[in-house]
């Protein structure tokens, strides 16, 4: 894995929450073996969705979860965004709902829409302006 995608993993894994993150996963003791096991789940033909392993900022292990877009990560790698994000939009439903195409976007996914936009968002909803 590269080191930056590797590094934003960990910042976005601790933002997270230890529970969320690593808490009862399988844990792995590298990235090889995380992979074997991902690939066996990706194969799997009743699986609800695809998985890829991840390093843990908290166990220094490796899980596999979902798939996490590297503009998710950089999302949650901004500082304060997710935090301010997370006070705005229920917070269990984040991962979910930077993907889905937003009206306050002009139908774009929260992630394509760029941290500015989402920052003017944050404002404007701390504020109590109808959204
Ligand atoms: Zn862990």
């Amino acid at each position: 894995m590269d080191s930056r995608i590797y590094q934003l993993h960990l910042i976005a894994g601790k933002k997270a929450g230890e529970e969320r993150t690593c808490g009862s996963k399988n844990a792995f003791e590298t990235e090889e073996n995380a992979q074997k096991a991902s690939d066996a789940h990706n194969k799997w033909k009743e699986r609800r969705h695809d998985v890829e392993p991840y390093p843990c900022a908290f166990c220094h292990k490796w899980h596999i979860g979902n798939i996490m877009p590297v503009e998710v990560l950089e999302l949650f790698a901004e500082d304060g965004l997710y935090e301010a994000l997370g006070e705005v939009v229920n917070a269990a439903c984040l991962n979910e709902w930077v993907k889905i195409p937003n009206d306050a976007f002009d139908g774009l996914q929260p992630i394509k829409a760029g941290t500015d936009r989402l920052w003017e968002m944050v404002h404007r909803l701390r504020s109590g302006e109808p959204g």
